[in-house]
């Protein structure tokens, strides 16, 4: 048996609705079908304001700018994290203050951020890994009494809630992918959610090259021109096209998804255990939206191992991010502190298999490989 690690799952009426874009004759962006997605989100999960960007990378350089970080400023930002969290910020001069994991989940350790804050924070982005929530509550507090902007790297974290708020409209703008690697798709994609009303004018603009364009196209100005900074950061009608055939299956997707979830879970449980290895941690605050199913293995040659055994069984498991405090690029400007449990995460942690289509005998074969691997080198039966 070959299993891949992701695939991409079609619901079958992504060609349809492109098909409809091109026989309208609206390609470009802001049109129909990237309003549906806007009202879609808005409707939903109660955001202020939505805007489509072609990337989470885009949403967050968004932010960015609304942010006005300026060269000097210090942001934030959890070691453990995709490189487009920090890039966004390096961008516009930040220097960045890496934070660690908590011990027990890789999200941001809300214990360890206040000693990380000086006059210079502006703001404090956090992810949520793997769809589950940071202790947002803990970290808003810490923002109002220093009075800094959260932003939320939702990436992973479509459909997910902290105390039944959804994720990604909780700080003053969150963030979300449609990578094909993540739960809702459309190849690259992305959106940003804007919170705090106080950026919700200049959001718009900044998303449309720096003009007031969409407020000409509402009327609520005779004439448009160049008003702000911007960039071109919203996707044609055709990615909206093919967005909007994802969102309406977001039910039946998540709800196969936290099947596919569960049945790891139950299955591999009985090794979390024997303490052999570490299952993902939920707290109660959190939901889970199944975008990732992983375990933490005791060491990274362990982890090594595994991954080469699974890859003999056909079974394609990988690691994820790498911390970024040591990365090539940016360990000149770390100041030296040790990130131990984002050391940790990065060493051990190994992600499964996990997409919509994937079988439950197929589910079954990679957790018999995994429970063969630990029975062999653990001696478990
Ligand atoms: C996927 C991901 C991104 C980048 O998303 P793109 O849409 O590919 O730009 C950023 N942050 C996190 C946490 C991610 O998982």
């Amino acid at each position: 048996m070959k299993i891949d690690f992701n695939l991409p799952y079609l619901t079958g009426e992504e060609l349809n609705y492109i098909q409809k874009a091109v026989a309208d004759g609206k390609l470009s962006g802001n049109g129909l079908h990237t309003k549906k997605c806007h009202a879609f989100f808005e409707k939903r999960y109660h955001f202020k304001k939505t805007l489509l960007t072609t990337s989470c990378t885009d949403a967050l350089e968004m932010s960015s700018l609304l942010l006005n970080i300026q060269e000097g400023d210090e942001v934030i930002i959890p070691s453990f994290t995709f490189v487009s969290t920090s890039n966004a910020f390096v961008l516009r001069g930040a220097k960045i203050i890496f934070a660690d994991s908590s011990p027990t989940n890789p999200n941001i350790d809300p214990e360890r951020i206040e000693e990380l804050i000086t006059p210079k924070t502006k703001a404090i982005v956090v992810v949520h890994y793997a769809g589950v929530a940071c202790d947002m509550d803990a970290i808003l507090a810490i923002a109002l009494k220093h009075n800094l902007y959260v932003v939320e790297d939702a990436a992973q974290a479509v459909d997910s809630y902290y105390k039944e708020r959804p994720l990604g409209g909780i700080g003053d703008l969150g963030t979300f992918s449609f990578h094909e690697t993540k739960n809702i798709i459309s190849g690259e994609g992305g959106m940003l959610a804007v919170n705090n009303e106080k950026f919700i004018e200049r959001s718009e603009i900044i998303w449309e090259k720096g003009t007031n364009r969409s407020a000409f196209f509402r009327g609520e100005v005779d004439k448009y021109g160049w008003v702000d900074v911007g960039s071109s950061f919203l996707p044609s009608e055709l990615i909206a096209a093919f967005l909007y055939a994802q969102l309406e299956n977001l039910d039946a997707i998540q709800n196969r998804r936290k099947e596919i979830w569960q049945l790891y879970f139950n299955r591999l449980s009985t090794l979390q255990n024997m303490n052999l290895v570490k299952l993902p941690n939920i707290p109660s605050y959190a939901t889970n939206n199944a975008h990732m199913f992983y375990l933490v293995c005791k060491t990274i040659e362990e982890r090594t191992l595994l991954i080469k055994y699974l890859r003999g069984k056909g079974i394609h498991a990988v690691f994820h991010y790498l911390s970024l405090h040591k990365s090539p690029f940016y360990k000149k400007y770390h100041d030296g502190r040790v990130l131990q449990y984002c050391d940790q995460f990065a060493d051990c942690l190994v992600r499964l298999p996990f997409f919509f289509q994937l079988s439950n005998e197929q589910l079954n074969y990679i957790c018999d490989a995994i429970l063969k691997f630990y029975s062999k080198n653990k001696r478990i039966d």
